[in-house]
Parts: structure tokens; sequence; C-alpha cells
């Protein structure tokens, strides 16, 4: 199981005296005043009464003197590996509301995912990967307490329930449902019936739709929906659906209907601004990844919106199919490419 001590890795460089780390900070010793270098020969401190400190003149500041023996002050370089490491956690920890991509992490350092990836492994033993996926449990553990498990999820910067369940068993030691006892959890209804592009599943929870889908059978539909509510009481409910299904059914069969069922989505702010601009594009008509990107205000956030079409929980209701490549081509669909297309051709035979 991991944990935050994984994640202590000056610590574990102070401990192993790792010279590489010279120069990429510097612990003090609370009980002793005194500030050392990552090798220092003098005894090991208790790692309660050690803070860390990423210059000289922070320790100072904060009122610790320089040790003698290892004469910290004097100029230190770091060998590259360590560099990168100390440079990488100072970017995480400024952005823990936020925590970056590994392609983007890799970007700021100036080196390939590939290195950081080597990089990571041979300093701390762990993936720069699963650093950030710790990070972002140690943030839904804070976030938990104040929230429900859905909403925590995605403040916590995980892109979908199902990414943190995968990762709950070995790093929460328990489901995230679990975890949140007491939690208010929710139940959701739901219906299966035949469309013209197989299985169509709408759920919804009291305060309105929060899933659409296409399946091949209702076992995976309902199953699908498990995992991604997993904290949900979930059972069949026909009769309140009725109404949303027909509408969702007249729209898949060509009726030009605007829909506007009430939801009940959980996202991040930018998935939510992406999902509103999809109910904007008319029927029978598409846009491009770059137009959206655009008129959410950030015309570089190409791949972002495609990421947040792919995550579109509601099929039809936030139509992600009308979204296409710049070059015409249909790119991809959540719920298969064949269904993109189709839905599609029978938009424009209007
Ligand atoms: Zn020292």
């Amino acid at each position: 199981m991991m944990n935050e001590q994984q994640l202590d890795w000056r610590w574990k460089a102070v401990q192993s005296r790792n010279r590489e780390f010279d120069g990429a900070f510097y612990f003090a010793v609370q009980t002793t005043g005194i500030f050392c270098r990552p090798s220092c020969s003098s005894r090991s401190p208790k790692r309660e009464n050690v803070c860390f400190f990423s210059t000289p003149t922070d320790a100072i500041k904060s009122g610790f003197r320089a040790c003698l023996r290892c004469k910290p002050t004097l100029e230190y370089s770091p060998a590259p590996a360590a560099r990168i490491v100390a440079r990488a956690f100072e970017i995480l920890l400024a952005n823990v509301d936020d925590i970056p991509t590994i392609d983007a992490l890799a970007g700021q350092l100036e080196v390939s995912p590939g290195h950081l990836q080597k990089t990571f492994k041979a300093i701390i033993g762990l993936s720069p990967k699963e650093v950030t996926d710790m990070m972002r449990i140690e943030n839904f553990k804070k976030n938990v307490k104040r929230a429900d498990v859905t909403t925590s999820l995605y403040d916590s910067g995980f892109g979908s329930s199902r990414s943190l369940y995968e990762k709950a068993g070995e790093n929460l030691g328990m489901t995230p449902a679990t975890y949140k006892k007491g939690g208010k959890d929710i139940t959701i209804g739901y219906t299966v019936v035949d469309s013209r592009l197989g299985k169509l599943m709408v759920a919804a929870t009291a305060k309105g739709i929060c899933s659409v889908s296409f399946g091949e059978t209702e076992e995976v539909l309902r199953k699908e929906l498990e995992d991604e509510f997993f904290a949900a009481e979930i059972f069949r409910d026909h009769m309140r659906l009725n109404d949303a299904v027909t509408a969702i059914l007249k729209s898949l069969d060509g009726e030009k209907t605007i829909l506007t069922l009430p939801l009940d989505l959980h996202a991040t702010a930018f998935q939510m601004r992406v999902w509103s601009e999809l109910r904007k594009i008319p029927y029978g008509e598409t846009r491009t990844y770059a137009q959206i990107a655009e008129a959410v205000g950030n015309p570089k956030a190409v791949r972002a919106v495609a990421r947040a079409c792919a995550t579109n929980p509601v099929a039809l209701v936030n139509p992600c199919h009308r979204v296409i490549a710049s070059d015409g081509k249909l790119a991809g669909y959540k719920w298969g490419i064949e269904r993109k297309k189709e839905l599609l051709d029978k938009e424009k035979e209007r």
C-alpha cells in the first residue's frame, strides 16, 4: 500500500546521506537549531524534528544556524537527476490544486517524459504517475471531509470516478465510498431501451440526468454505471425516466428537438464550460475541437477539449458527436466512431 511516507523523498535522501542531493535542498533540526546538507554525517535526527528548505538563506531566515561539520552555506552542485526530482516536487507542490500531467511536468523541466520516468524510478523508486496519483489521493482525503464522494473526486484532479476507484484499493486501503463513512450517498434510477444505435441507457439522480450512454447489453451498461457511481444505490426506474427517454429517442430518430433536460453532472469547471458549449451547437451542424477551445476562451486547449468530449457522461444531451477534427475527420467518440458517423449522417438528412 502506498502512503505519504513514500512521497517523503527528502527524508529518504537524508536517511541515506545521499550526496547527489547536496545543493538540491537543506534540512534543519528543530531540537538543535542547526541546518545541514543531505549528506551530513552527523547523527540522524528524528523525522518529526526535521524540516526542509530549498536554500541556505531560507533556513537562516527561519532562525537556523549552519552546521559546522557539513558547511551547508558553501556552494554545492546537485546531481542532474537529484535536481530534476527536487524541481519536479517544487512544481507539483506549487500546483496541488491543479496537478499537471506527466507530459506537462516533463515539459516544464525540459526533459522527455521517458527521462523523467527513469529518473524518478531510480531516485525515489516511484514513477511520476504514481507520485501524482498519490497526491490526488491525498487531495481526495482532504476534500471528502467537506463534500460528497463524486465532487471530491473531481476536485482532487481525477478525470473520472473510475480512475480513483481503480487506485482506491491500494492507495486508500478501501473504496472511496467506505472511506467517506457517513457520506451522503446518492440514489440513481435508470432504464435501458432499444434504439437505432443499440441499447440506450438513461440514468438520473433526484436532481437530474447523470448518464446517457450506448452499449451492447443492459448488463454491460449497468456495470459501467455502477463503476462510475460506486457510492450510489442503483435501481431500475422506468416510470420516472419515461419522458426523458422519449425525448432522447425522438432526437436520435431525427426530430429536431433541443434536449433541455435537467442534468446532474459532476466535473471540473473546464469540463462544464466545454459541455455547455456543446449544447449550443445546433442540430445538423458540427464544430471542430479548435472552435470549441476558442469558444471557451482557451484556444490552446484543443486536446483538453477533446478529453472533455471523451469524458462526456450524457450522450446526445451534450452533443459531443457534433465535434470533429479540424481536417474534417470524425476523430473519436466515447460510444464508438460508427455511432458518431450514423448520428451525423442522420442529422444531415434534414
Ligand atoms: Zn551537518
